[in-house]
Parts: structure tokens; sequence; C-alpha cells
């Protein structure tokens, strides 16, 4: 099930607990004026049922109601605005998790930072909105390239990180290629039926044994640098 499903059915059954509250109370100040419980619950029968499955029907709806705002408010308090991927403050908490669970089970983590290449010059030439375009739809091509246990992020402007829990090295350079062929295929239209394409680098690290993540994250991000300074659109492992 679900998250945003449970959080909707936790509510609405709390809204149907709640519910109880009215005939209940009825039937106690009914009793406390001294009727017999029994004798008012035979003759008012009709009522009581209508207040109980009026009333669970109401709070439950209410409930759900809740339930599902609540899920919005989540999704959007872990979600980057623009580009719908995760934001940095819930990558860098998954970050810690991941590594805490990697080194517990002992099993490979790897990370891939990339950041686009040039991307200024996509805003000096064609407008800050087309700029934006550009982030989407990059976003977009390397979201539906990896895995529902892979986590990607937008962790600065034009810079972006994949978490890849029980991933070896191996593997996450194979992924990390993959992006960036995906990536450099993307053709975003913009008028006179031009359009823009971009390159990636991108920066590859695998978890030692007794690393943390401040530590994995920096060499992944000395390795984007290396793959900058080496002429872009290209991945760099880190050897350190
Ligand atoms: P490099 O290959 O060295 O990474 O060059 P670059 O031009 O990509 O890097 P630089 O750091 O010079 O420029 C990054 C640009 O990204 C500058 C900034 O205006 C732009 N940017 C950051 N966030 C956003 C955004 O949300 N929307 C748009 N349209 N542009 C953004
Ligand atoms: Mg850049
Ligand atoms: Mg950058």
């Amino acid at each position: 099930m679900t998250k945003k499903l449970s959080k909707r059915l936790i509510r609405a059954s709390q809204g149907a607990v709640f519910a109880l509250g009215a005939p209940l109370g009825w039937l106690l100040i009914r009793y406390f004026q001294e009727f017999a419980i029994w004798e008012e619950l035979a003759n008012y029968a009709g009522v009581y049922l209508y207040m109980l499955i009026g009333t669970t029907i109401t709070f439950s709806c209410f409930g759900w109601y809740v339930g599902h705002n609540e899920g919005l408010s989540d999704e959007l308090a872990i979600k980057d605005h623009l580009t719908g991927l995760y934001n940095l403050r819930y990558f860098q908490n998954r970050l810690a998790e991941e590594v805490a669970s990697s080194k517990r089970h002992q099993i490979p983590l790897s990370l891939i930072i990339y950041d686009i290449d040039y991307f200024k010059q996509v805003n000096d030439l064609y407008g800050h909105p087309v700029g934006d375009k550009v982030l989407i739809a990059i976003s977009d091509a390397a979201q539906n390239n990896l895995r529902s246990s892979e986590v990607i992020a937008r962790v600065g402007g034009e810079e972006f990180a994949v978490l890849l829990p029980f991933c070896s090295k191996e593997h996450a350079i194979q992924t990390a290629e993959r992006i960036r062929e995906t990536v450099s295929q993307v053709c975003i239209p913009i008028a006179n039926q031009a359009v823009i394409t971009r390159t990636i680098s991108l920066g590859v690290a695998s978890l030692h044994k007794d690393e943390n993540c401040d530590s994995l994250y920096r060499r992944a991000d000395t390795a984007l640098y290396q793959a900058k300074n080496s002429g872009r659109n290209k991945v760099i492992v880190s050897t350190t």
C-alpha cells in the first residue's frame, strides 16, 4: 500500500471512530437524565442508526480529505518544485540512512553527482524560462532511466545526485554512462524549429568500509570536477 493511501485510510478510520461520539454521547446524556438505555435504543433505533451512519460517513469523508491534504504537503516538503525530483534536504537524510544501512548489512552503495555543461549559456541565449524547460526535460529523462529503488534529487541549481543502493562501482559506472547518453539525446524544441541539447558531466563514488556520507559525497563531487576539467560530457570514477 502506498504511503499516501495509508495516510488517507488512517485519517478516515480516525474520523469513523470520532463519529461514534455523536450517538454514544447522546446516549450518555439520556443515561444521566435517568432514561432506561435499552428502552431508549428500542424506541429511537432509527434516530440512533441515522446518527451513527450519518456521522460515520461525514467524519470518514472528512478524515479522507485531511489525509489527502497531508499527503500533498508531505510531498511538497520533500520534492523540488520545478523538476518534481527529491530536494536537497530529503536527499541528505536519505544518504545518511542508506550509508548507515549499507555499513550495517555490508552491502554496496554508490553515488553519482552530475552537473549540466555550460547551462548558463542557455539562460543567457534563450532566457530563464527556457532554461527551466531544459532543467525539467533533463530531469525527466534521467528519472525515466532509473529503477524505483534509485533515488534522484536536485541538489543545486543545475546539479543532481543519484543514490544507488545495493550497487557496486561497476554497475554505478554503467548507470552513469546510461544517464549521460540519455541526457545528451534530449532535444528541447524552441522557437523557429530550433532545438536545444545539453550534455552533463558526472562523478561516481562507491562507499568505502569506514567512510561517512560527507566523505562519499566529497569524493563523487571531486570526480565530477575532474570530469568538468578534463573536457566535460564524461563519467569520472573516484579512485581515492
Ligand atoms: P559548467 O559546465 O562549468 O557547469 O558551466 P555552467 O554554465 O553550467 O555553470 P555555471 O555555474 O556558470 O552556471 C550555472 C547556471 O545555472 C547559472 C544559473 O543562473 C543557472 N541556474 C541555476 N538554477 C536555475 C534555475 O532554477 N533555472 C534556470 N533557468 N537557471 C538556473
Ligand atoms: Mg553546470
Ligand atoms: Mg553547477
